[in-house]
């Protein structure tokens, strides 16, 4: 019977006695996780859904605190707005005059304060066009830089329109980054995410990540979001997450369904 281990049981009784932690599971229940009125209605009413599929509610309920994740969840189960969600968010609470549509808005695509990697063309695509609609109701300005289309025509399109968050491929993101004359930079980036981390191995982008990495800001300088999801975690898809997350700050959410 020592002091110590007499506070360690009153310590642990006093967890069982807390009630769980009430995860939320229905989209309309996010502004009680101080969610963004404006998105959960652009998720309400603009898009139709009502309630979270099993990763969005695991992902979401924990990518708010702000914590470093790495996702595994099939393919169909609504990985996007798992991402989108806690990543706009967060862009909001950095900039929050971006919550008002009718604010008056700086375009700069030199301040990205989101950055999302998606393995192909078409699936940046996708994911820009969720996002767009997730923004619908906020001054958040989503552009997609994808390979294979004019690099000069988006980029004008981000001088002119400014860019919050941007979806890439990593070939063009690293293009992007590196090329001076592209003034397009990431001083304040709050988030980063790589969907489909399998596939983007398995495609051979293991080197454009670790470039990209470099281009962007250290942790030291901004508190930055990791996300990382996947179909798979494969050998390598766990190396790749170690050399990004924070390992003292992070969870991993494995889905079954
Ligand atoms: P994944 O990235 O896991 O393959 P997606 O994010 O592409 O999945 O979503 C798959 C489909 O499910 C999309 O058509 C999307 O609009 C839809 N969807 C996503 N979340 C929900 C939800 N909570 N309720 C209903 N449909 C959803
Ligand atoms: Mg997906």
């Amino acid at each position: 019977y020592s002091a110590e281990s007499a506070a360690a049981q009153a310590n642990r009784e006093g967890e069982f006695a807390a009630p769980p932690s009430a995860s939320v599971t229905r989209f309309s229940e996010l502004t009680r996780l101080g969610v963004n009125q404006g998105l959960v209605d652009a998720l309400t009413r603009g898009m139709g859904y009502e309630n979270m599929t099993e990763v969005q509610s695991m992902s979401i309920n924990s990518a708010l605190k702000g914590i470093d994740m790495v996702a595994q969840a099939k393919t169909g189960t609504g990985k996007t707005l798992a991402f989108l969600i806690p990543v706009f968010q967060r862009v909001l609470a950095d900039r929050p005059e971006l919550a008002d549509r009718r604010g008056i808005r700086r375009a700069s695509s030199r301040d990205i304060r989101a950055i999302i990697l998606s393995p192909t063309r078409e699936l940046a695509e996708q994911i820009g066009v969720e996002a767009r609609k997730l923004a619908r109701n906020t001054n958040i300005i989503v552009q997609t830089a994808v390979g294979g289309t004019r690099k000069r025509e988006a980029l004008v399109k981000m001088w002119r329109e400014g860019c919050d968050v941007l979806v890439a491929t990593p070939g063009r993101l690293n293009d992007l980054l590196t090329d001076p004359e592209a003034k397009v930079a990431a001083p304040k980036l709050q988030a980063f995410v790589l969907d489909e981390a399998d596939r983007m191995l398995d495609v051979g982008f293991a080197d454009e990540l670790q470039e990209i990495q470099k281009s962007l800001p250290h942790r030291h300088e901004v508190e930055r979001q990791t996300l990382l999801f996947s179909a798979t975690i494969p050998r390598d898809v766990v190396h790749l997450a170690k050399s990004m997350v924070r390992p003292d700050n992070f969870e991993f959410v494995q889905t079954i369904k």
